[in-house]
């Protein structure tokens, strides 16, 4: 059973520069090499439904190094669920070796279904889950990234008793539903903080359809141009982040926001002696893929 190991341990870490606040991270990361963080949370109740329907497809939508698309992979291959993946891209269809997170979800057993990015935009269309009914047969379905009421549930269960003395969380948001998560289960005298991983104002809106409360805050300044969008000066920070804690951060989610906390740190945002709980929302398996892309490009790589 892997849906059982439930609490996760807060490490206290340092930043490259001196804080003047309290810095915690809770190790979310560690659940799971691949079904890890956030994933894991998200799915638990969503497997759970589909057993309660006697689904035992899974299928769900992603990009080439969603870390969604990992977990459901590993999930199915884990409880013997069949899995397919509706991938955005059809050029990806001739590059599966090439791709890691592809890779290893094929080893998984998934199936995937390769559509073009037009398709990919209109995949809740109920004709279009139709045709896929009439391709693959019944399944349970996944949203892109997991996102639903069950998934939100799962999220609920990140923070404990222990972690009510932290005055902010906070997490990197894709769709949103984690942060709905952490809003709904912090205490009164706790703020949520949301550092968004792409462009744009809809994930607002979003989160708001999942959030019972609103002392909670979306921070956009650290997309670095947008979703897996990359730098030099990020790369280096995940690096020095690596070296002083031992923990690794992906360059997607969780390297961005902590690099974001670092910069707010440093103007004055958090009252000196803050106590902050930092939630690694996992996403290791991508480091590969994005190495991959470095590599390539000549540019340094993440330890
Ligand atoms: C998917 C993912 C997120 C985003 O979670 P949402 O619930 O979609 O906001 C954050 N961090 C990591 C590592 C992820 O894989």
């Amino acid at each position: 059973m892997i849906f059982k190991l439930e609490n996760s341990v807060n490490l206290r870490v340092s930043l490259p520069s001196k804080v003047d606040v309290e810095l915690f991270v809770k190790r979310e990361d560690a659940i799971h090499p691949i079904i890890s963080g956030n994933k894991y949370r998200k799915l638990k109740y969503n497997i759970e439904a589909a057993k309660k329907e006697g689904k035992n497809t899974l299928l769900t939508f992603g990009g080439a190094f969603s870390n969604h698309i990992a977990a459901v992979a590993e999930v199915g291959s884990v409880y013997n669920l069949k899995t397919i993946g509706v991938i955005r891209g059809e050029e990806l269809v001739s590059k599966i070796n090439d791709n890691p997170t592809l890779k290893h979800a094929q080893d998984c057993g998934m199936q995937f279904k390769f559509i073009n990015r037009t398709d990919f935009r209109n995949k809740e269309d109920l004709n279009f889950i139709e045709n896929l009914k009439n391709e693959f047969g019944e399944f349970y379905n996944i949203p892109e990234g997991g996102t639903n009421s069950l998934a939100v549930k799962g999220c609920e269960e990140i923070l404990t008793e222990e972690d009510s003395s932290f005055d902010y969380i906070c997490a990197p948001v894709g769709t949103g539903g984690t942060l709905a998560g952490l809003i709904n289960s912090v205490k009164m005298n706790q703020q949520v903080l949301g550092f968004s991983a792409l462009k744009g104002d809809f994930l607002q809106e979003d989160i708001s359809k999942f959030a019972k409360q609103d002392r909670w805050k979306l921070i956009t300044d650290y997309h670095f141009g947008g979703y897996a969008k990359i730098n030099n000066e990020l790369i280096t920070f995940i690096n020095a982040f690596k070296a002083l804690n031992n923990i690794r951060l992906d360059p997607i989610y969780t390297g961005k926001m902590l690099f974001g906390i670092q910069d707010m740190i440093s103007k004055s945002y958090f009252p000196k002696g803050s106590k902050i709980l930092v939630i690694h929302t996992g996403g290791l398996q991508g480091i590969a893929g994005m190495n991959n892309r470095l590599k390539q490009k000549n540019l340094p790589l993440i330890q």
